[in-house]
C-alpha cells in the first residue's frame, strides 16, 4: 500500500498533481464567475498589463522602468484590499455560508413557510396590478441585521394586507425595502446597497438596490416596478425580469427549502423512529 502511494507520488504526472491542477482550475473558474460583470474584471486586466510590462522591461533591461513598475506592484498589494473591500467581503461571506449556520428559516414549519410564500406572492400581485413600487427582501442564511438597522423595526407576521399596506405611497414606511425573516416582516424602510453590475446599470435605484443586497448576501429580493408594474426576482446578483405569479411561487419555494430542525426530526422519524 505504502509502495503504491509512493509510486503515485513520484510519477512524473501523478494522480496528486492531476488533482492539484483540477482543484486550481475549479477555483479559478469559480473566481471568474464571482468577478464576472463586476469592476474587478478591469482590475485583473490592469494587473495582467502590469505583469507583462514588468517582465518585458526586465528582459529589455530597462532598469528604471522595471524598478518603477515593481514599486507600483508593491503599492497595489497594499491598496487592493482597501479598494476592493466590498468584493472581498462578498467573496468571504459566500465562502462562509454553510448549512450549519442556517437560522431564521430553520425554525419555520412547512405550513408556515408555504403560508408566507402564498401571502408574499398574492401581495406582489396586488402591488403589481396597482403599480405600487415595492422592494421585498427575504433573508436566507446570511444575516441581514445591518440592513434591518437602517430601517424601522416591525416584527409583524407576513400577510397580504400588511405587505400591500406597507408600500402605499406617501405612507411613512413605503420608501426603501422591507426585510422578511422567517415568516415575519423584521423591518421596513430599509436602505440597501446599490449594485454596479452591468445588467442593472441602466435601471433605476429600486432595481439596483434589489440586486445589490443579493450580491452581499444570499437573500432573495422581489421588486415590483412603480412605472410598469412588472415583477422581478433578484438572486445571487442576477435580475430575473417579468415573472408571473406561478413562476415566482415556484422560484421562492425552490429557493427556500425546509431546513435542519425539521429535516433532522424527519430523518429521526424515518430511521430510528420507524424500526
Ligand atoms: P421603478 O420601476 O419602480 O420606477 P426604478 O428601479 O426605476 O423603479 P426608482 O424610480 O429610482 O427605481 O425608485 C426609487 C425608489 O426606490 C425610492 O423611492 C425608494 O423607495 C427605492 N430605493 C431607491 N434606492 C434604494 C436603496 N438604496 N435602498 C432601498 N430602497 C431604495
Ligand atoms: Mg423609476
Amino acid at each position: 500500500m505504502l509502495d503504491w502511494l509512493q509510486a503515485i507520488h513520484l510519477a512524473p504526472f501523478s494522480i496528486i498533481s492531476i488533482l492539484d491542477i483540477i482543484i486550481v482550475a475549479l477555483v479559478l473558474y469559480k473566481l471568474m464567475m464571482v468577478i464576472r460583470g463586476t469592476r474587478a474584471v478591469q482590475l485583473i486586466k490592469g494587473i495582467v498589463v502590469l505583469i507583462v510590462a514588468t517582465t518585458v522591461s526586465s528582459w529589455l533591461q530597462l532598469d528604471t522602468i522595471n524598478w518603477l513598475l515593481r514599486q507600483t506592484m508593491t503599492a497595489l498589494v497594499v491598496a487592493l484590499p482597501i479598494v476592493f473591500q466590498p468584493e472581498l467581503r462578498r467573496a468571504l461571506e459566500k465562502l462562509g455560508r454553510g448549512r450549519f449556520f442556517d437560522r431564521s428559516l430553520l425554525i419555520l414549519k412547512e405550513e408556515d413557510k408555504s403560508r408566507m410564500i402564498n401571502e408574499v406572492v398574492r401581495a406582489v400581485q396586488v402591488l403589481s396590478k396597482n403599480n405600487l413600487g415595492a422592494l421585498i427582501v427575504i433573508e436566507r442564511v446570511t444575516g441581514l441585521k445591518e440592513y434591518i438597522d437602517t430601517g424601522t423595526r416591525i416584527d409583524g407576521l407576513v400577510s397580504l394586507e400588511f405587505l400591500t399596506n406597507l408600500f402605499v405611497p406617501k405612507t411613512p414606511l413605503h420608501d426603501g425595502a422591507c426585510i422578511i425573516q422567517g415568516d415575519r416582516v423584521a423591518a421596513a424602510g430599509c436602505f440597501l446597497p446599490l449594485s454596479d453590475a452591468e445588467q442593472v446599470q441602466e435601471l433605476g435605484s429600486r432595481h439596483r438596490a434589489g440586486v445589490g443586497i443579493t450580491e452581499y448576501s444570499d437573500a432573495l429580493t422581489i421588486i415590483v416596478s412603480e412605472e410598469t408594474g412588472t415583477i422581478s426576482l433578484a438572486q445571487e446578483g442576477k435580475l430575473h425580469k417579468l415573472l408571473d405569479e406561478n413562476v415566482l411561487k415556484q422560484r421562492l419555494t425552490a429557493a427556500l427549502p425546509l431546513q435542519a430542525t425539521t429535516s433532522l426530526a424527519s430523518i429521526w422519524k424515518k430511521t430510528g423512529g420507524r424500526k
